[in-house]
């Protein structure tokens, strides 16, 4: 049996990177999943390579009834939805004087509303299916500080580390069998990384080199140290975690 066995999850920004390793996890340890993201061709590609206990959703994190048809979806699909993912994101490398509205807006709708949405949604249909659910939030280490650099992410990941916990505390409330908590990478090698390099100007060497001075562990993360992270909170082995902010960053916040 695996550790994510009669799990059901939607796993949104599925496409690519932690998310799409996220999946393929989760399918190995016994989920069926739904690949949920913008990214079509990508999207449809993993779930075709999974088998038949994935299947692709194209969904806009920032669209509010994408989300209620992504939750009918998995219902209809897979018969119930047990487990949430909330791991979509964008990133821009822009200090506070350089982000534009229209960054700003864009980066609050994916990163912070597009998890509102989501937790919204899942919850309505958790709370009616008598099983034990979990939601995994993805934050930052720059949900928990700050980098000038990332203005409008870091508020939007620190505002996903308090919106988990009022979530948490919610749930906890209403007595739902329903556990939320946050999780907060540092930097990891997926394509968002490339993409953050090259605003930044550097080859991927220079730019492993740079961030790897800031990591006390002496080395940067892969998908696989997060994806397991995702595993652990949404199986029944962290029956008594909720409300947490866990840090996968190599002592990153322990500075
Ligand atoms: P990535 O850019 O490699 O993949 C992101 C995926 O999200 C893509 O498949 C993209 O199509 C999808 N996506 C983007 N906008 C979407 C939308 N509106 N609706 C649905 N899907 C959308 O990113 P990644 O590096 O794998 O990061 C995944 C998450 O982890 C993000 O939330 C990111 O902020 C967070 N994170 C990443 C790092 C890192 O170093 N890579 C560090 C800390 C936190």
């Amino acid at each position: 049996m695996g550790r994510l066995t009669n799990k059901v999850a939607i796993i949104t920004g599925a496409a690519q990177g932690i998310g799409e390793c996220t999946a393929r996890i989760f399918i190995k340890e016994g989920a069926k999943v739904v690949i949920a993201d913008l990214n079509e061709e990508a999207g449809k590609k993993v779930a075709a390579d999974l088998g038949a206990n994935a299947a692709y959703f194209k969904l806009d994190v920032s669209n509010y009834q994408n989300w209620v048809d992504c939750v009918a979806f998995t219902k209809k699909t897979f018969g119930k939805l047990t487990t949430l993912i909330n791991n979509a994101g964008i990133s821009y490398r822009k200090d506070i004087a350089e982000t534009t509205i229209q960054e700003w807006d864009r980066t609050v709708a994916i990163n912070q509303t597009g998890v509102f949405y989501g937790m919204q949604v899942a919850i309505a249909e958790m709370r009616t299916n008598g099983e034990k659910c979990s939601i995994a939030n993805a934050s930052s280490i720059e949900g928990l500080v700050a980098e000038a650099a990332f203005f409008a992410y870091c508020g939007a990941k620190g505002a996903v580390t308090l919106m988990t916990k009022a979530a948490a505390l919610y749930c906890g409330e209403q007595r739902l069998k329903i556990r939320v908590n946050s999780v907060h990478p540092g930097y990891i090698i997926t394509p968002m990384a490339y993409d953050d390099a090259k605003q930044n100007g550097q080859t991927i060497d220079e730019y492993n080199a740079e961030f790897i001075k800031k990591h006390p562990i002496g080395y940067l993360g892969e998908p696989e140290d997060i994806a397991y992270g995702y595993v652990y909170l949404s199986s029944d082995e962290a029956n008594f975690i909720s409300g947490t902010a866990l840090s996968i960053d190599g002592a990153y916040t322990a500075q």
